[in-house]
């Protein structure tokens, strides 16, 4: 098979790709990494839109996408584009389209650049399983190249881009028949209409292929290059994004999961995260991900070429790995808190990693984020551990410490190849690429008690560690491999960021069975920072192994960052449906703005909350209607009745201190 998908993957380059201008702001080829994103007012309300262009454009953006549901708003755009213009803002407009060609046309000869979806320029979504043969197939797609050659040519005609987004939720039921709902099925759904655009000598084209499950969303950018490279079409730019990413820090890391790890292999062109708040905050999280490579190729030490690429990067597996206590095999990914920057641990500090002490039943409580495992280093703890807690220490400590079968050492690669005392259990050793040598590969190799600690200060981190995991798997060492990640004077928003590129890129590929967010670059700090910072740690490596699909602990919000559609607040009604539910751990539930989008955007979720109508709103199991039209004032109390119906609602627990 072939398994090229970038142009390194030991070295930063990024991936060579045609340049489509776009109103004068050039994407593609040597040209920066754009930031984008779209407005939320409706695109009737001219100043309105034009105001939230305005802060949008400060904030970052370099493009901005309006939603242009019929002819009117298409009409629209012009009234908005000579208003900025009026106002000395040049920025290119993107019209966004879904379902409604003629919108498109009209869009096509006012603004720059426009969106094509095509699960459903064309197609009406149905949710039904129509068996296509060749024939049947081929009659479709001669109706869909109809439908939109006019598009082609009108673009062609005015100098004006086209991008052609797939959406892992809404694939044409044409798709979804031949192909189901995999990253090929995305990937064809956008060959279809490249083909008919070069057919038509109309190259101005940037791709995407966002989904809300990053594994599904890098899996089919990845693909999407190696058929365009198998096929012979152009290497047009790539527009990187995750969908319904949701608010705050879960879709912060969600967005840096997805679209960090592609970035890492020099892939994107352009970057939208798409946030459940205000679109002004969504470009300085677009604009911190991709200035992180700005210098990369400059800063990186160099990483040799992999010969064998022995994992499937459009495909998960897990990487096989023995069972060592509960890390590795099936065990989900665990999360070790490095504590070794405080001297006295008391019970109470160990809140910060999930673990509550009640004074009043002299007992520990875990919440759903409670850390598996300490890193205390040269600073044992005094007293016994809550259940389920295991420490770690350094070896010349454990060593001296009183032994006990949840006390275990952390060994270098050199203590690890002498023949000193071993605890009968686990045995952790801490490892960069050059002390994975063939003596110490050897030895791994028949160590039942053995869990690698992967690290590296190389700038290039995440494929540096990449190396490590494919070094272990050419050589047939299957021990577990956690992923110690440290950064020192960054913004907690960079080490969100960072860290969930690096870590998150590897779990996608089923690279990692635990991680350990480190501590030992920071500054000196008091004891109460100290336990914010290890609390924040704590949480993030818990968000990014849910973002990475690896491990759920908490409720997933798929909710879409709203638009020109939107039908209700989505900030606030977000806020309230998690007030109520954010203690179902592994429910998905979907909060979309709108009917027309809103239930093919959230493919994934469990159950869907989608506004239909001033203060109605639809409830979905699934991606079935359930409650057509239920009151907004009732219509979280419903969704919990749904929730009970189906035996998923736990009543939310207190825990005592
Ligand atoms: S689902 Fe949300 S973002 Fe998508 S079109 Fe509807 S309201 Fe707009």
């Amino acid at each position: 098979m072939n398994k090229s998908y970038c142009p390194s993957l030991t070295e930063y380059k990024r991936r060579k790709t045609r340049v489509v201008n776009i109103g004068g702001v050039p994407m593609g080829g040597d040209y920066p990494i754009r930031v984008q994103s779209m407005t939320t007012v409706d695109t009737m309300d001219t100043l309105g839109s034009v105001e939230q262009c305005i802060r949008m454009i400060e904030a970052g953006c370099e493009y901005i996408r309006i939603t242009a549901p019929s002819i009117k708003e298409a009409e629209n755009l012009k009234n908005i584009k000579d208003e900025l213009n009026r106002r000395g803002y040049n920025v290119p407009l993107v019209a966004d389209i879904h379902f409604t060609p003629n919108a498109a046309e009209v869009a096509a000869r006012i603004i720059e650049k426009v969106r094509v979806n095509p699960g459903n320029y064309a197609d009406k979504k149905k949710f039904e399983v129509i068996e296509y043969n060749d024939e049947t197939y081929q009659a479709e797609l001669d109706r869909i190249r109809e439908r939109f050659l006019p598009l082609v040519r009108i673009c062609k005609e005015h100098g004006t881009a086209m991008r052609i987004g797939t959406n892992h939720g809404s694939l044409s039921d044409r798709i979804l028949s031949r192909y189901g709902d995999t990253p090929l099925g995305m990937v064809e759904s956008a060959l279809e209409f490249i083909r008919i655009c070069e057919s038509e000598s109309y190259y101005d084209l940037v791709i995407s292929m966002k989904a809300s499950n990053t594994q599904v969303m890098v899996q089919a950018y990845r693909l999407l290059v190696q058929k365009l490279d198998e096929e012979g079409l152009q290497p047009y730019p790539l527009h990187l994004g995750v969908t319904e990413a949701g608010e705050a820090e879960d879709g912060r890391i969600k967005s840096a999961v997805g679209i960090g790890t592609l970035l890492e292999d020099g892939l994107g062109d352009t970057v939208r995260v798409s946030l459940t708040e205000a679109p002004e905050a969504e470009a300085p999280v677009a604009k911190a991900l991709i200035d992180r490579y700005i210098h990369r190729a400059e800063k990186a030490q160099p990483i040799k070429p992999i010969c064998n690429v022995p994992i499937d990067p459009f495909q998960y597996h897990r990487r096989a790995t023995i069972e060592v206590e509960n890390l590795g095999a099936q065990n989900v990914p665990r999360v070790i808190a490095d504590l070794s920057r405080l001297t006295d641990v008391q019970y109470a500090d160990l809140k910060s990693v999930g673990h509550l002490y009640s004074m009043l039943l002299d007992k520990f409580n875990m919440n759903d984020l409670g850390a598996d495992y300490i890193y205390t280093a040269d600073n044992p703890i005094t007293f016994m551990l809550p259940n389920g807690l295991k420490e770690i220490v350094n070896y010349s400590s454990w060593q001296k410490a009183e032994h006990s079968e949840h006390r275990h050492p952390l060994l270098t690669t050199e203590q690890y190849l002498s023949d000193q005392p071993r605890h009968a259990k686990i045995n952790f050793i801490m490892a960069t690429i050059n002390d994975l040598t063939s003596e110490v590969l050897e030895k791994l190799k028949t160590d039942g008690t053995a869990v690698l600690m992967l690290h590296t200060t190389n700038e290039h981190a995440m494929p540096e560690l990449r190396k490590c995991f494919f070094r272990l798997m050419n050589n047939d060492v299957q021990v577990p491999c956690i992923i110690k990640r440290e950064y020192g004077q960054l913004t907690s928003d960079e080490v969100q960021l960072y860290a969930s590129t690096d870590v998150g890129g590897l779990l996608i590929d089923g690279l990692g069975d635990g991680i350990m967010l480190g501590t030992e670059l920071l500054p000196e700090q008091e004891k109460g920072v100290w336990l914010q910072t290890i609390d924040a740690l704590n949480k993030l490596s818990f968000g990014i192994l849910q973002a990475a699909r690896t491990r759920m602990s908490k409720t997933e919000y798929i909710s879409c960052p709203s638009c020109g559609r939107t039908l209700f607040d989505l900030q606030e009604t977000t806020a309230m449906i998690r007030k109520r539910t954010d203690h179902l751990k592994g429910v998905k539930i979907g909060i979309m703005g709108c009917i027309v989008n809103g239930p093919g955007e959230m493919a994934d979720a469990d159950y869907g909350y989608v506004g239909v109508g001033k203060d109605k709103i639809a409830l979905y199991r699934g991606q079935t209607v359930v409650k057509k039209s239920v009151p907004a004032d009732r219509a979280v109390d419903e969704l919990i009745e749904l929730i009970r119906e189906d035996a998923r609602w736990i009543e939310p627990v207190v825990l005592e201190e």
